[in-house]
């Protein structure tokens, strides 16, 4: 496949803090290759190693020993100033705190990784980021005029105004209510496809659920969730991978975050066409046992996934 490298691939990595009797091994020889377009969540409880694993992805930190290749070029042997372009440029990142400044409008909070390489057209740039994730009508908000929700959509606004080649969300919906949680997983969602790389991390497997593919992390070790039917097979690096075309992203309607109303423009498809189920709310008449997320056949469920190491 002439496609190039995987947009992120991880060999025996290790990351150790500390020495002596407080070393702690925080990564133990993590293996881990993602193509473009995959959707990937890793997902482990508190202390498991995930924001070490994040903050490796991201480029903001490097492993002990082992080796990061970002779009095939080696991490560890890339300066400051090359790990910044990376970080500003090539990754997108969602917190769960949104990282707002409170005092910039909506746009002016979306064109900030633009003014890094003073970037020309950045007002339309902004504009239209805010329009793939439903916030036209919200772009002279400042963030304490807007829903936690619609806060969340402008931190993805602004993780998407560069075209970034991977997506990166450390728990992007561990400060919003059901509702919010479901619109924002539909959006993730929706990018993913449009041909978008996105690395979700979460602790909650309703959340990670919405992912092709998981990852769980247990005291620092990986090892990949493969779904039944492909059993026998290793999944993730070793399985062969549509390369999904970059389209321009539909935008999708704001329900206003945190509003009593169901999302179901933000999650419904902007045409007739296959798309995720609507994402029904707690609250709203969902069955129980039906879940968060939008599926289709790309998406399985995490009922027919079984753990093997990898
Ligand atoms: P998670 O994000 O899954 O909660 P972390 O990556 O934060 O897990 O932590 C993994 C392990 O590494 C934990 O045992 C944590 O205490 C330890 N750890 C994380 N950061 C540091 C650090 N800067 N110094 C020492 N130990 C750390
Ligand atoms: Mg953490």
């Amino acid at each position: 496949m002439s496609g190039g490298p995987a947009v992120l691939s991880l060999e025996n990595v290790c990351k150790t803090y500390g020495s002596g009797e407080t070393r702690v091994e925080a990564l133990r020889s993590v293996s881990l290759e993602v193509q473009r377009g995959d959707f990937v969540a890793i997902i482990g409880p508190s202390g498991s190693g995930k924001s070490t694993l994040m903050n490796i992805l991201g480029c903001l930190d490097v492993p002990t020993s082992g080796r990061y290749l970002f779009a095939g070029d080696d991490v560890m042997r890339l300066g400051d100033d090359q790990l910044a372009r990376i970080r500003n440029l090539r990754i997108g990142f969602v917190f769960q705190q949104f990282h707002l400044l409170k005092k910039l409008s909506a746009w002016r909070n979306v064109e900030l990784p633009l003014l890094y390489r003073r970037a020309r057209g950045r007002r339309e740039k902004a504009l239209a980021a805010l329009g793939l994730v439903g916030l036209d009508h919200r772009v002279d908000h400042t963030p304490n005029e807007l829903s936690g929700g619609q806060q969340q959509r402008v931190a993805i606004a602004r993780a998407l105004v560069t075209d970034p080649e991977l997506i990166l969300a450390d728990e992007p919906t561990g400060n919003l209510d059901t509702t919010s949680t479901a619109e924002i997983l539909a959006i993730l969602y929706q990018l993913h496809r449009e041909g978008r790389t996105i690395v979700l991390i979460t602790h909650d497997p309703e959340i990670a659920a919405v992912a092709a593919r998981v990852v769980r992390i247990s005291d620092g070790v990986l090892t990949e969730e493969v779904p039944v039917a492909l059993t026998g097979r290793r999944s993730g690096a070793a399985r062969p991978r549509p390369r999904a075309p970059r389209r321009r992203a539909a935008p999708i309607a704001d329900t206003g975050g945190e509003a009593a109303s169901p999302p179901a423009g933000a999650a419904g498809p902007p045409e007739p066409r296959a798309q995720p189920a609507p994402v029904s709310p707690a609250g709203s008449g969902r069955p129980p046992g039906d879940r968060l997320w939008p599926r289709n056949s790309a998406t399985t469920p995490p009922s027919s996934r079984r753990t093997v190491t990898s």
